[in-house]
């Protein structure tokens, strides 16, 4: 019944973010190959990956550039590291690319292999910040609820999933969390709450002041968001909620982590999402689309006032990875960006495929058991409801998201459930056309879903 791929993979592998008991039932899909948007199985199923794997792969599948370049760096130095005071030349270039592209107050990057070791160089950066500035109280950090930042300890800890919380008792001492800026979860689909959008953002924003109040401004070092939620369902701050953070912020001394790693490199249609929302980041962490994926690599990008003073004040800085700008990662990186820029991707999604994208994923609102659609940029999200009146959710424990995740893969369309909410970050060099077919599959899928529920 099983491949034998699969049948290794059960004895054998030990599956991330899985149910593993579950899997060794009903066995893993084997991706075999991917070409453009659409990624293929061992049974030869071919599905439009609306998700761009796990939101990284934003050139698309099947770039021989990224190929040549990365043959290239492993026949030149296929490993060096970055410690005591070497370089070469795929970091160095590398870094230059990032801060020209990044906010004009932002000129170093700590390299690192991923989006949670650069979140864990976050921490680290903060802390030392604050010690060196001659404030060491300052070492609570402010996050939220329902945010994703990783899934190493301090990753793990500065999200604010519950259920990675629960297993290994985080978050660890010193991260405290906010409430979100979800409005569907916490107004439209309430009983007796009447808020507008812009009413809530400010209400959301302003549970940060309350906690800076609550734990002392000389106890915080900072506050880490994204800039829209990712992993915790596309979820978009309605438009007062970052003028009111930044007006906070801006009357307490306390630093802007801006996690980038999802929203970077082009993904709203600008280089960073920080330019949509012009915010001004201490320290923004990036990783994914930095190399759309072909290979793991993260960073931190450092803002004037913390690198001036780890730097100028701080001496060594005993942090950093084995494979911190990795050569061959950091090669292809640049590669990514290099071909972002001459092929005119990002201006593509501003103008072009993501009015495209958010016009044709609005259609989806008719739809009897949406509740909501959402989206900027090249992400998207919907609300799966029993009745449009109320918003109340279909099943018990938000099950309706992955039935209908279920129809979506056999109908030829990777969606993500995150509970009841569907979700997708297409690659950005998707066309037209495909962006139709995501559409029509996605229809069938929710008209499925509601047959199933009875509900048509
Ligand atoms: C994926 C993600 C991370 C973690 O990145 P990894 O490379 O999986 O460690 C951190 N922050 C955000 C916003 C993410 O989406």
């Amino acid at each position: 019944m099983y491949s034998e791929l699969q049948q290794k993979d059960i004895n054998h592998h030990f599956t991330p973010f899985s149910d593993n008991k579950e899997l060794s039932e009903n066995g893993s899909r084997v991706i075999t190959h991917a070409e453009g948007v659409y990624i293929y199985d061992e049974k030869g199923n071919k599905l439009l990956d609306a998700m761009a794997g796990l939101w990284c792969v934003n050139l698309g599948y099947g770039r021989k550039e990224l190929v040549d370049v990365a043959a290239a760096q492993m026949t030149e130095l296929p490993y060096y590291n970055l410690f005591f005071k070497t370089t070469h030349a795929p970091a160095a270039k590398l870094a230059e690319k990032i801060t020209s592209l990044a906010p004009a107050h932002m000129n170093k990057v700590f390299f690192t292999g991923s989006g949670s070791e650069a979140n864990d160089t976050v921490f680290r950066m903060v802390r030392r910040f604050w010690d060196l500035e001659g404030k060491p109280s300052k070492k609570t950090f402010i996050s939220r609820e329902n945010a994703y930042h990783g899934s190493t300890v301090i990753g793990a800890s500065l999200g604010g999933m519950g259920y990675m919380h629960e297993q290994g008792d985080l978050p660890v001492a010193g991260i405290e969390h906010i409430e979100q800026p979800y409005y569907f979860k916490e107004v439209s689909s309430k009983a007796g709450v009447d808020l507008t959008p812009e009413e809530f953002g400010i209400q959301a924003a302003q549970s940060l002041e309350a906690k800076i109040l609550e734990l002392g401004e000389e106890n915080i070092g900072a506050f880490i968001a994204e800039p829209f939620q990712g992993a915790g369902g596309v979820i978009i701050p309605p438009s007062t909620y970052w003028p009111e953070i930044k007006r906070i912020l801006a009357k307490y001394d306390i630093l802007l982590v801006v996690d980038e790693v999802i929203s970077g490199f082009g993904r709203t249609g600008e280089w960073f999402a920080s330019f949509h929302y012009d915010l001004k980041p201490d320290l923004m962490p990036i990783a994914k689309g930095l190399s759309s994926g072909y290979l793991p690599i993260g960073g931190v990008i450092v803002g004037d006032r913390v690198a001036d003073t780890l730097i100028n004040k701080g001496g060594d800085f005993n942090h950093g990875f084995t494979y911190s700008g990795h050569p061959v990662a950091a090669a292809v990186a640049l590669k990514n960006i290099e071909l972002l820029e001459a092929e005119g991707i990002v201006e593509r999604v501003k103008n072009d495929i993501s009015p495209y994208l958010q016009k044709r994923w609005a259609e989806l609102a008719d739809h009897p058991i949406v509740g909501e659609t959402r989206g900027l940029g090249m992400v998207a999200g919907l609300e799966l409801v029993k009745d449009k009146a109320t918003n109340q959710r279909i099943a018990p424990d938000c099950k309706a998201g992955g039935v209908c995740r279920d129809y979506s893969m056999a109908n030829g369309l990777i969606m993500r459930p995150c509970g009841d909410t569907m979700i997708i970050s297409p690659p950005l060099i998707i066309s037209h056309d495909e962006v139709d077919e995501l559409i029509e599959k996605a229809k069938k899928t929710l008209e499925q879903t509601a047959e199933f529920y009875n509900l048509l």
